[in-house]
């Protein structure tokens, strides 16, 4: 193996096709090239859901079947619950003594989220999940961590606070992460917003069925110029042609071009779209399909991730601790 990565989710919803194309299908690749330890954020999801704890913990199953059907292998990949390593919660207060608040108030990425959930008195988790994610890197020794353009602030807090723990506490037991920037694009939504949320009534899921993944497309904002299809249209302002040129890469020029001269009709453009779609879902469905028929499966993939997980845990924690000079008997 190349190295150690970390990556993951917040268990706040099902993920969807902008989840599969922006960073499920290069994990199921990764994961044959690097240690992959995939997170399922139960801690990290309660700073913005803390008032709705059952959301999460339905989701935890969820998150973790739609990285299953994707083809994450459990035998080659650990999945692992947050909350459950405790490692990973003393590290974050350690490392909390090295950080700043200015520095986390800073920070353009919780500026914006602050402004997206609408925060105008931050929570001290809320601001903090950075040290947070600081610790999950950390305490499993992951050198590569797979982001998006959003995360990469994070990713320059953890490798200075490791930079700042090492030096002054005179140490090496830190390793510097390295952040892999995804280089997939971001997928629309729907309804033509520049993104496919979980929350924002915009997304096709990977456990979405046939049907709903049908009315879905139909239902999708394509060019308001195009009444009829004697129209010529605009495919650059479409979501269809967007998910076109993803999911239908070789025919979206011929698409393009048959859009912009009236040659092809949204209905008929939609339903190439929805055979492509399901093509990629079909196969995806049908590995959910097997874990859901086999729970007990499930739960013991998570419970032997988190095991492996707290042992690496364990043993970073003794280091740290060692450095800091807490370890006292
Ligand atoms: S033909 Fe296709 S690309 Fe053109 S506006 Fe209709 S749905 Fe969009």
């Amino acid at each position: 193996m190349a190295g150690r990565i970390l990556t993951g989710d917040r268990p706040t919803g099902n993920l969807h096709l902008g989840h599969l194309v922006g960073s499920l299908l290069s994990r199921a690749q990764l994961q044959h090239k690097y240690d992959t330890f995939i997170l399922i954020a139960d801690v990290q999801a309660l700073t913005t859901h803390f008032e709705h704890p059952e959301k999460i913990e339905k989701n935890m199953y969820n998150v973790t079947l739609d990285n299953l059907s994707v083809g994450i292998d459990p035998e080659v990949s650990t999945f692992f619950i947050q909350s459950m390593v405790p490692a990973i919660a003393e590290l974050t207060i350690f490392y909390s003594m090295l950080v700043s608040v200015n520095t986390l108030r800073h920070n353009p990425t919780i500026k914006t989220e602050a402004a997206n959930y609408g925060y105008d008195d931050l929570t001290y988790g809320f601001l903090g999940y950075p040290v947070s994610q600081s610790a999950d890197i950390t305490f499993c020794n992951a050198n590569l961590v797979p982001v998006g353009e959003d995360q990469v602030p994070h990713m320059e807090l953890t490798r200075k606070l490791v930079r700042r723990f090492n030096d002054v506490y005179n140490t090496d037991v830190l390793a510097e992460p390295e952040t892999m920037l995804s280089d997939c694009p971001r997928l629309a939504g729907l309804d033509g917003n520049a993104k496919m949320g979980k929350s924002l009534n915009n997304a096709i899921f990977l456990c979405d069925p046939e049907e709903t993944v049908k009315t879905k497309v139909f239902s999708a904002i394509t060019d308001p110029q195009r009444i009829s299809t004697k129209d010529k249209g605009h495919p650059e302002i479409c979501s269809i042609y967007h998910y076109h040129q993803t999911f239908n890469k070789q025919e979206s020029s011929k698409i393009c071009e048959s859009c912009k001269n009236a040659q092809i009709g949204c209905v008929d453009c939609k339903n190439t779209l929805f055979e492509k779609l399901n093509e990629t879902l079909k196969p995806i469905r049908e590995k959910r399909r097997y874990y859901e028929e086999h729970p007990d499966t499930v739960k013991e993939i998570l419970l032997a991730g988190t095991k492996k997980a707290n042992k690496i845990g364990n043993e970073t924690v003794a280091k740290v601790k060692e450095a800091m000079h807490v370890k006292y008997f």
